[in-house]
């Protein structure tokens, strides 16, 4: 190691604690430069896998520690899709969720300035794709572009169901009044169906999920929906024929001004991103 200037010993002097990392290796002060690393690495409750915020590992220290999603699968379904509105006929057909017949898929909203729900859902779900891959997951989509129409809300289920997913996640957005703002999680409830089974872990996932989103995005809870941003269904069929553990978040309404400004920066989606992988590892972990 360099001898280091007079002038950092100087302030190692009047700061001694501040400089206490700089003369065992600068562990301590490679990661105080990298705040949302250590952020990061805290909320993963796995001190060794350091990563950034688009989850890319940090180089390693010592040997690597497993990575703490290693076995586990994820299901994420990003909510509607960039042809949908293309295409009614296809969409609009009715299709059985046990407790009613709804239609295949929806196109979803939009901001007032027309950034779509589907382009939204989209961008955050490959955004959490990749940090889950980098934290060891096997992570499916239930579609493979934005421009293509559904698939029917049945299917998105059955894609969760036939991969054994240990969680699953549908992202979405809402389009409420303008002035109603704040993210929600949405629960199955049981319906003797085949998601009952499963209603007790979604709920866990539902509130690992919350507090994460929380915590990350600092948005607040809906000032309309649910009580504490917690919401529980039975009208949905990617809820009710879900037989794995499963959630739909709502991470904003975007028909409210401020919600869609951040929705519109890819800044801000990486964060969401970051948020829901952490709520998934708390719950896949603990
Ligand atoms: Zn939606």
């Amino acid at each position: 190691m360099r001898a280091l200037p007079a002038s950092v010993l100087a302030v190692c002097g009047l700061i001694v604690s501040a400089c206490g990392g700089a003369g065992s290796g600068g562990t301590a002060a490679g990661q105080a430069a990298n705040p949302a690393a250590t952020q990061a690495g805290s909320q993963a409750r796995t001190p060794a896998v350091v990563t950034d915020e688009s989850g890319t590992p940090a180089p390693a220290e010592r040997a690597p520690a497993p990575k703490p999603l290693e076995g586990k699968t994820v299901v994420i379904d990003p909510g509607h899709n960039g042809g949908n509105a293309r295409n009614p006929k296809a969409i609009n057909r009715k299709v059985n969720v046990l407790t009613q017949w709804k239609a295949c898929d929806t196109t979803g909203t939009a901001t007032n300035d027309g950034y779509s729900e589907a382009a939204f859902t989209w961008d955050v779900s490959k955004r959490l794709v990749k940090i889950l891959k980098n934290r060891g997951a096997t992570v499916k989509l239930t579609r493979s572009s934005n421009t293509g129409v559904g698939p029917c809300i049945t299917e998105r289920a059955a894609i969760g169901n036939r991969s054994k997913a240990d969680a699953a996640i549908s992202v979405h957005a809402d389009g409420s009044a303008p002035a109603n703002h704040g993210f929600h999680v949405i629960m199955p409830k049981k319906i003797n169906g085949p998601v009952d089974p499963v209603v007790k872990q979604s709920s866990d996932l539902g509130v690992a999920v919350r507090d994460a989103f929380r915590k990350g995005t600092g948005l607040p809870y809906s000032t309309y929906i649910g009580n504490k941003a917690l919401d529980y269904r039975n009208d949905l069929g990617g809820l009710n024929l879900s037989t794995v553990p499963k959630i739909f978040v709502e991470c904003g309404n975007m028909r409210n001004a401020a919600e869609a400004a951040k929705f519109r920066d890819a800044q801000f989606r990486q964060r969401i991103a970051l948020a829901l992988a952490n709520g998934l590892q708390h719950y896949l972990t603990t």
